[in-house]
């Protein structure tokens, strides 16, 4: 996502209310449907339904009916979207929830496929188009990446405008060489990959870290509402935000890299009481530096790791695989004997039956490429090796 300051002329801004209003309406409504629902009841009504409902809703009320179907229509769609996103033990994500008034103004606006969606007029001034608001200004701070799916407009709590556009990179063909590769979440790295090599996520340098610590306590210090602490925040925004650029280009560089060299990528199943195994320690594995260690894998987790593998997902899209972590940590990956003390270090694997070693987060990875413990999506969670050729698992190569 890359946001873009909008600057809508007045009758453009009523207008763009009105749609914030509108998708907030469809969205909360959907919410109410679904406070209901629990395991074992009839399903609330889903995607399809509530566009039926939409439509009938709009017959009734005049107030609805002045507004864009599409807008309405996507309000229903980005709420089907969370829902799936709930269910979905690969992504942990909570339940939707209500939308406020003041808070959570904005709408999604699904591109018609065509760059005309977006075009820029001059140097510092792009368009982009909203129905019944038609072109909207927008600053042109920095190029609009190509192949722009959707873009959002959004409200801040200051009554700013802004657009993202989220784009969804193209497919990255598969090598057809057979080849899989497994990807630990390390402690020690950012991730490692069975064939050895150690990825480092970039984060802040040493000297920035220092300079944000220096900014916030600044900002402790700052009285509430004064021109200075809103100096400091920004400086503070500033650098957050050329960390968050650092993890997106590492995730994309990396992501494109994967899906060209292998055919099959297999990564550990994201599952939120998996999160913190690393860093506190495991009974068998008391963490050393844990206070360190937990702060740096949160930020890793929270995401490094998660864009990572949701790129993978789009560009090699049906060739990335969950396998659940279990063991994978503590079983060598030469003889597959499972022992805890096998793990010496955070950092160091050494077998206590054949003696292989290697650093602690490849064994892991060279566990997870041979697809131990896999669990089918929606299986039935009982561990089990599964011996498959990465070939057969490819379509289309
Ligand atoms: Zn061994």
């Amino acid at each position: 996502m890359s946001r873009y300051r909008l600057l809508p002329a007045p009758a453009q801004q009523a207008l763009l209310r009105d749609h914030c209003g509108h998708a907030r309406y469809v969205w909360n409504l959907a919410v109410e449907q679904h406070a209901h629902w629990h395991p074992g009841r009839k399903g609330a009504p889903g995607y399809l339904e509530q566009c039926r409902q939409l439509t009938r809703a709009r017959a009734e009320n005049p107030w609805l009916a002045a507004g864009s179907q599409t807008v309405q229509q996507q309000g229903l769609r980005d709420f089907a979207r969370a829902m799936t996103a709930f269910f979905d033990p690969g992504h942990p994500a909570g339940r939707p929830s209500w939308r406020k008034a003041g808070r959570d103004e904005g709408f999604r606006i699904v591109a018609r496929g065509q760059q005309w969606d977006v075009r820029r007029v001059s140097r510092h001034v792009g368009q982009v188009w909203v129905p019944k608001a038609g072109w909207v200004r927008f600053r042109w701070s920095r190029d609009v990446p190509p192949g722009v799916k959707s873009y959002r407009v959004a409200m801040d709590r200051a009554g700013r405008w802004h657009v993202a556009f989220a784009v969804i990179p193209d497919p990255v063909p598969a090598p057809g060489n057979g080849q899989a590769v497994g990807i630990d979440r390390g402690v020690a790295v950012a991730a490692a990959l069975s064939t050895g090599e150690l990825l480092h996520c970039p984060a802040l340098t040493a000297r920035e870290r220092i300079r944000l610590r220096r900014l916030q306590r600044k900002l402790d210090r700052a009285t509430r509402g004064s021109n200075r602490r809103g100096r400091v925040r920004h400086a503070i925004a500033r650098l957050r935000a050329r960390e968050t650029d650092r993890r997106k280009d590492w995730a994309e560089k990396t992501s494109t890299d994967l899906a060209r060299r292998f055919d099959v990528i297999r990564v550990e199943d994201l599952q939120i009481t998996n999160m913190t195994r690393s860093a506190r320690g495991t009974r068998d594995d008391p963490g050393r530096n844990v206070r360190q260690k937990a702060g740096l894998n949160r930020g890793i987790l929270r995401s490094g790791w998660g864009l990572l593998v949701r790129r993978l997902e789009d560009k090699a899209s049906g060739r990335v695989e969950k396998i659940r972590p279990a063991l994978t940590s503590q079983r060598c990956s030469a003889c597959g004997r499972v022992d805890q003390d096998s793990r010496q270090s955070q950092a160091v694997f050494r077998c206590t039956a054949c003696g292989f070693a290697d650093h602690a987060d490849v064994n892991a990875a060279r566990n997870i490429a041979a697809g131990h413990a896999v669990i089918a999506r929606g299986g039935d969670g009982v561990t089990r090796p599964v011996n498959r050729e990465p070939h057969l698992l490819l379509q289309s190569a």
